[in-house]
């Protein structure tokens, strides 16, 4: 079964629709750093707009803990929406409270509002299902039918995401239908060489992803911070590097296991070491095999992929016809650790067939890093609901619209 869409829910002319849209966008003093995700959600209300239905937008922002807490309102959020769709955007301070009972009743056809965080109620992310239903069924009131079109929270059992989908008539909107679209293409035969470059923090985050990708890839880029619990497992010293030592025998299941299947996992051969976690710090290029043979000894932090394994990876990105990026290679915020990830995403735009990047602080490099991002086939939205769409799972929030 594929996902119901808009169209599925007849007219909407002159009735409420609620779009639980993914705006948790990165704020710094009140300030949006970063809006793709705003901007993401534009296409499908827009087409609600022009239908004339009511648009009532519905978002999580942080993590709050389930009560009102001002650093997390949606209020700026909902600003950035107006000026993104260019029409009046009005706000809710509450999200199924007085003002926003009151807003919604208020409101006119192809008028849009935004009701306050999601978080700041319990239901929203209860562990137990009556209160999210019971929450679920507050939302309700506001909804002739339902729109889910946050694809980063798809993953997520939450009352927003899970329970109030069942509640009224509801389908998935063109954000959620596009990421779907791109990231089946990933699953279903891929056009070969399919290579899959990973980074990122931690391995423990991406096991799953690895172990599923494995026998589906021709090759594996190890990059970021993950790279030294495999330089680990090949034996080599990685100074004060991040390094899970806890992960080292399943990462030598992974060595032998692609050794087997002929895929290869490309480890970086150069690795940019600092002396300490800082802009300032005095740094230099080693051997992956050398890292503690540099002046900071065993106390040198690699924080950068190297530029003969930037251009090692570049090379094999250009080269294949679908290719999947999760993850940055260095730390990518501090200037002098982010020419790998700079590297290994020039190459991407360059690939001729499916680029794709995955996860948050991926798609956020790219963008901090001025790329533009048209030039990529695919920027997903969604780290996490990416990765485990990726692994194979079922994902809650898609089963609900209708996907197996
Ligand atoms: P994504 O959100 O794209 O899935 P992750 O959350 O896994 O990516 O990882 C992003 C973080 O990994 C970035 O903040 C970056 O600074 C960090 N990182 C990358 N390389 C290293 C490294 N060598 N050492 C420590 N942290 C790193
Ligand atoms: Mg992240």
């Amino acid at each position: 079964m594929t996902l119901r869409t808009i169209d599925s829910l007849g007219p909407l002319a002159g009735t409420r629709v609620v779009v639980r849209c993914d705006l948790n966008v990165p704020l710094k003093d009140g300030v949006i750093t970063d809006d793709g995700r705003v901007r993401a959600s534009v296409p499908t209300l827009t087409a609600l707009v022009e239908q004339g239905a009511k648009v009532i937008v519905i978002s999580h922002l942080g993590r709050p803990e389930g009560a009102p807490d001002p650093k997390y309102s949606l209020e700026p959020v909902a600003v950035r929406l107006g000026e993104v769709l260019d029409a009046p955007v009005s706000f809710a301070t509450d999200t199924v409270g007085e003002d926003a009972a009151a807003k919604v009743a208020a409101l006119g056809d192809g008028e849009v509002l935004v009701l306050e965080n999601l978080r700041f109620n319990p239901g929203e992310t209860s562990k137990n299902e009556a209160e999210r239903t019971a929450f679920a069924g507050q939302l309700a009131e506001f909804a002739d039918s339902v729109v889910s079109d946050g694809f980063g929270v798809v993953h997520r059992k939450q009352a927003s995401v899970y329970e109030l989908e069942q509640l009224r008539p509801s389908a998935a909107g063109l954000l959620i239908a596009a990421e779907l679209d791109v990231l089946d293409r990933l699953t279903e035969n891929p056009e070969r060489p399919y290579v899959v470059v990973l980074g990122g923090s931690k391995v423990s985050d991406k096991l799953g992803v690895i172990e599923h990708l494995l026998p589906r890839v021709d090759a594996l880029l190890i990059g970021g911070g993950m790279l030294f619990t495999f330089l680990a497992a090949q034996g080599h010293k990685v100074g004060s590097s991040l390094l899970e030592a806890d992960q080292i025998d399943t990462v030598k299941g992974y060595l032998a296991d692609a050794a087997e299947r002929g895929v290869d996992i490309v480890l970086p051969t150069d690795v940019v070491v600092a002396a300490s976690f800082s802009a300032e710090a005095d740094h230099q290029v080693a051997a992956a095999d050398a890292i503690e043979e540099t002046p900071f000894g065993a106390s040198g932090l690699g924080l950068d992929i190297g530029p003969d394994t930037a251009a090692a990876f570049a090379e094999r990105v250009r080269g294949a016809k679908t290719v999947f990026w999760n993850g940055p290679m260095g730390v990518f915020e501090l200037a002098p650790f982010a020419d790998g990830t700079r590297t290994v995403a020039s190459a991407l735009i360059e690939v001729e067939g499916l680029s794709v990047v995955g996860g948050g602080d991926s798609a956020a490099a790219v963008r901090q890093l001025g790329f533009d991002e048209s030039a990529f086939g695919h920027i997903s939205t969604g780290g996490g609901a990416s990765l485990e769409f990726l692994e194979g799972k079922k994902l809650p929030g898609l089963e609900v619209l209708g996907w197996q």
